[in-house]
């Protein structure tokens, strides 16, 4: 029996799940199932020229080893890239809609039928099919239209698309003047040109809001989050020439995390800490490594830092890809309960650091900060209410402001996967940011080093794969389209192993 394969989404994840798939032998047919258009997906599906990638093009490509094929694509377009720029997002997913017809065509001359379903998935079921006379296991993926397509290996790859809506707005869910998400961008730039606007976030889709928002018109924009602080300004995120993190080092942290293990807590803390001081220091000589800043007044913060940057004194920034990687290797093999109890004493500290954005945009920033235009408030509101034909909004020192609209920039949840008798429920999907938690209630299947799905405990991994942000459980770093290429990556080795109706793989890729 030969495999057919369904790919859920249809973002770079999936293109890059393809793309390792695509000419494979004994693949009768690869089906998409996705709302829009295989290949522009949440962040890469942008027209806007002025959002840019937070990662170099060195690592911003569908396939994680070898030289950049998102570089080679560039070239091959006339667009005049060094690896360690930072591109347009929107090339990003031209590239990864060109490379999705290249590879169908490389799939359909190795005989596969590819096809694509234009619908959202909403559940994965397990699904004995009668008419074949094997007893392999198949899966029933239904769809929001009511209809349903069958497969035998499922690859879920359906991204963190749901904007989240701060609870204290969700009363307002579908507010004329409240925007769930920044995108697409051209809702903000259709905005009056005087408007008031707050913008509910200070990270990655924060800055694209503001950069949208200030770009043009006289409009007075403020930034707010619960932490106030904007990430790290940041040159390039290139992979380095010759490794510099101690491999046996970091595989050796999980023990010394665990309860039993020989140290504690502070010993891994330390570690860390040495490994990343030793690291840094190895590609900058002599140079001043500053302490990671977690606070402080996040204009200053960036002015300092954008000076740094446009003089080339970021001494950590050569060390973050391969950090990531590492990072993302080690801590997957962790036990549940340590990587819950270590990696939220981290999650500030990988959020300013790790995601980390382009001098290019934190000039941008700095320069509407100075003309008053643009303001970063240092706390967040206390109260956010309609208020005439906008909203009023309480700070905690007791002032009220008006702003006109808010435009919440406060990430975004993968779709929630609960477990069922038979196989999964697919969540989410409100494009308004309406809560997706009345979704997630129920059990949670566990997502295995493999990738694979396990529905229970003491049940069979599944030939359901998650992949990218879906993947979020077990790997720390998940929106990062390198970290997607390498899911792939080993996924298509697992896939290649084995047909369906045969017996499990002999062994598996978890390695990443
Ligand atoms: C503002 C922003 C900037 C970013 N910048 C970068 C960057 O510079 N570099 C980088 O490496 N990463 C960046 N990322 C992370 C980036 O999103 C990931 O790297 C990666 O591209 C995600 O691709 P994806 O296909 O997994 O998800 P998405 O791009 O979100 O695509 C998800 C796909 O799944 C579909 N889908 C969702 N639910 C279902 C369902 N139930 N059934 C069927 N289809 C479904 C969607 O319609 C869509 O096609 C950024 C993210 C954001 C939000």
């Amino acid at each position: 029996m030969s495999k057919q394969i369904v790919i859920i989404g249809g973002g770079a994840t999936a293109v890059s799940a393809f793309a390792h798939l695509a000419g494979s032998s004994g693949v009768e047919r690869v089906t998409f199932v996705a709302p829009g258009p295989i290949g522009l997906g949440t962040a890469f599906g942008t027209t806007d020229p002025a959002l840019l990638c937070n990662t170099s093009v060195d690592v911003t490509a569908l396939k994680a080893d070898g030289r950049s094929d998102f570089l080679d694509y560039l070239a091959s377009r006339g667009h005049p890239a060094h690896r360690a720029d930072f591109a347009p997002r929107y090339l990003v997913g031209q590239y990864c809609r060109e490379r999705f017809w290249q590879y169908s065509d490389t799939a359909r001359r190795a005989g596969t039928r590819v096809t694509h379903i234009r619908d959202r998935a909403v559940a994965i079921d397990r699904h004995t099919d009668a008419d074949t006379d094997t007893d392999a296991t198949a899966y029933r993926v239904a769809l929001a239209g009511g209809g349903s397509v069958t497969g035998t290996d499922i690859l879920f790859c359906a991204g963190a698309d749901n904007p989240v809506l701060p609870p204290e707005l969700r009363p307002y869910a579908g507010h004329p003047r409240l925007m769930a998400t920044p995108y697409p961008s051209h809702k903000l730039r259709r905005l009056p040109a005087d408007a008031r606007v707050l913008v509910l976030g200070t990270k990655l889709s924060a800055i694209d809001a503001a950069v949208t928002l200030c770009r043009t018109g006289n409009r007075r924009t403020v930034m707010t989050s619960p932490s106030g602080m904007l990430p790290a300004v940041r040159n390039r995120l290139v992979r380095p020439a010759a490794p510099r993190l101690r491999q046996d080092v970091w595989a050796a942290l999980a023990a010394s995390g665990t309860p039993e293990g020989p140290a504690d807590d502070t010993a891994l803390d330390r570690t860390v800490a040495r490994e990343l001081l030793s690291a840094i220091r190895a590609g900058a000589p002599g140079a001043r490594v500053a302490r990671p800043r977690l606070s402080g007044r996040p204009a200053t913060l960036l002015r300092e830092e954008r000076h740094r940057a446009a003089a080339g004194r970021i001494p950590w920034e050569d060390v973050m890809a391969e950090l990531i990687d590492t990072v993302n290797a080690q801590v997957s093999r962790w036990r549940a309960d340590v990587r819950a109890r270590v990696l939220p004493r981290y999650r500030a500290l990988m959020t300013r650091y790790i995601s980390a954005f382009p001098l290019r945009n934190a000039t941008l920033l700095d320069g509407w900060l100075t003309e008053g235009r643009l303001r970063v408030a240092p706390r967040y509101p206390e109260r956010m209410e309609p208020s005439g034909t906008g909203w009023s909004v309480r700070w905690p020192d007791g002032t009220t402001e008006t702003f006109d609209h808010i435009v919440c920039a406060s990430g975004y949840r993968v779709a929630p996967l609960t477990t069922t008798a038979t196989g999964v429920r697919i969540g989410g999907g409100a494009a308004d940011g309406a809560a997706v938690e009345a979704d997630d209630a129920g059990p949670r299947p566990e997502i295995l080093e493999t990738l694979r799905i396990r529905l229970r405990p003491d049940g069979p991994a599944e030939r359901i794969w998650a992949l990218g942000a879906g993947a979020g459980a077990r790997f720390p770093i998940v929106n990062y389209l390198r970290a997607a290429a390498q899911h792939a990556a080993v996924v298509a080795d697992q896939l290649g192993q084995y047909s369906p109706g045969t017996t499990e793989p002999l062994a598996e890729r978890t390695a990443l």
